[in-house]
């Protein structure tokens, strides 16, 4: 695989019926897609199997490593079935909640969930179908609630259900999730992506299941994750800002300032942090985006996010390819604004003093002081991760023997990913590696960082300048 040095903040593409196709994924790959993201909330075992068949011929035959994302349904909440699948709301009208799978009385709403339904209170706010009908809970009756429409509207089955203002005692992984999430992992995919995370231990719970070493992304759209915020991002190993739900539960005013949290928190923990839904909507339908859209897309880049997503525009849109190479366009114009100064983003970086950071730190003011690129031997992907954090003005190569470590590295700011089939033996063995790699690229002077036996985690501990004649 060659290196070609690109823009530092990744697109993540969503897959879907707009996107199949090895050739289509190429072409999104060559626009500007890092990586891609299955959404299993559509679509069988097969369908994702097929997608990532040929995600994987599209990767061949760009060159380069391209990670996957499995994004998991998680426990949605849904009305359950109505009598002819839909309740009209009067403004008078009183609704029976109740913790059933089906009803034949359009008065009592089906909700197929008991612990939702026990845990309603006084007061609670239920917003239905993406807050188009709301519900207040005015009384408890024995085991069902009653509620009161805010306005009228109509229920209709099926239909999502949020309940903003408190944590839900439901598991963070249904049994649908739990097979989907086995099964992505067997055919290779790189991450998978928690929905509805509303606790840190729902990823203890994840890595029990999944594994230890799975690499876990957060999806933030509860606003009770946002109140565990620093726990959830400490236990994973990279979040998404998902402003589609999270819009849904929390009003449009604070979403903005959930986004700008969440990507100081990640960062300060320098995890990798994801701004997904809504970036480029206009496109699923028109060939341009609306100014509006571009500046979202900017916003997110200034403020220091790892990556930005397509989700409709890519999946299902008219002009998949159009959107990812206006993605690729607005992001290449803010970074080399030189207001977006990316070391001096609002967003600050980890401030640990462990060795491994300071070291990262260190080598990236020597790439920067030195105008040259920094070159990362990594194993498990943590050292370039580490640097990456620091958001250095340089280029950074990571080179590693882990053909899933360099997949993984396709979400991570700024670097670019090679593998090196050989694993070193010594310390010169991977200066010689790296040597190889640099010529290659017609690069005379660069700062190697890495840590030393490199297949040890947290380990990163050496920094040397290479000058060749
Ligand atoms: C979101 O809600 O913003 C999101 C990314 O999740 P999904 O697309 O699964 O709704």
């Amino acid at each position: 695989m060659t290196t070609v040095f690109r823009r530092r903040t990744k697109i993540l593409a969503t897959l879907g019926p707009a996107s199949d196709g090895a050739l289509k994924m190429e072409e999104l790959l060559r626009a500007g897609v890092d990586l891609f993201r299955l959404n299993f909330s559509h679509g069988s075992h097969a369908e994702h199997a097929a997608r990532i068949g040929a995600a994987r011929e599209a990767e061949a035959s760009v060159g380069r490593p391209v990670a996957l994302l499995a994004d998991l349904q998680g426990p949605k909440l849904r009305v359950g079935d109505l009598p002819n699948g839909q309740s009209e709301v009067r403004m008078s009208s009183e609704l029976r909640l109740r913790a059933a799978a089906s009803s034949n009385d359009p008065e009592i709403i089906p909700i197929p969930h008991p612990e939702l339904v026990a845990s309603l209170q006084l007061g609670d706010r239920l917003l239905i179908d993406d807050g188009k009908m709301m519900l207040h809970v005015v009384r408890v009756d024995g085991e069902d609630r009653i509620a009161r429409p805010v306005a009228p509207g109509r229920i209709m089955s099926r239909k999502g259900i949020a309940v903003p203002n408190r944590p839900i005692p439901i598991p963070a992984l249904t049994e649908k999730d739990i097979a989907d999430g086995k099964f992505a992992l067997s055919q290779g995919v790189d991450y998978i992506a928690l929905s509805f995370v509303q606790r840190a231990a729902d990823l203890t719970l994840a890595r029990e299941i999944f594994g230890s070493q799975v690499p876990l992304i957060s999806k933030i759209e509860k606003p009770a994750a946002l109140d565990e915020l620093e726990a959830i991002v400490a236990l994973s190993d990279a979040v998404m800002v998902a402003r589609g739900d999270l819009g849904v539960e929390l009003s449009p005013e604070q979403v903005p300032i959930a986004q700008r949290r969440i990507i100081r928190i990640a960062r300060a923990h320098g995890k990798p942090v994801i701004v997904a839904t809504h970036m480029l909507e206009s496109m699923v339908e028109a060939l341009v985006p609306t100014r509006a859209e571009a500046n979202d897309v900017a916003t997110a880049v200034y403020q220091g996010a790892d990556a930005v997503m397509l989700s409709a525009e890519s999946a299902v849109g008219r002009h998949p390819t159009a959107a990812v190479a206006i993605m690729d366009r607005i992001i290449r114009a803010i970074e080399t604004d030189r207001d977006a100064n990316p070391s001096s983003q609002a967003s600050p970086p980890p401030s640990s003093d462990t060795t491994a950071d300071a070291c990262a730190r260190a080598a990236s003011k020597l790439a920067d002081d030195l105008d040259c690129p920094l070159v990362v031997f990594t194993r498990s992907g943590s050292s370039a991760q580490r640097v990456s954090a620091t958001r250095p003005k340089q280029p950074i190569h990571a080179l590693t023997p882990s053909i899933p470590t360099a997949r993984k590295l396709s979400l991570v700011w700024g670097v670019s990913a090679d593998i090196e089939p050989d694993e070193p033996r010594s310390f010169d063995d991977i200066l010689d590696a790296v040597s190889r790699h640099e010529a290659a690229n017609h690069i005379k002077r660069f700062v190697i960082t890495a840590g030393y036996p490199y297949a040890s985690d947290n380990s990163t501990d050496t920094i040397k300048v290479v000058e060749r004649k």
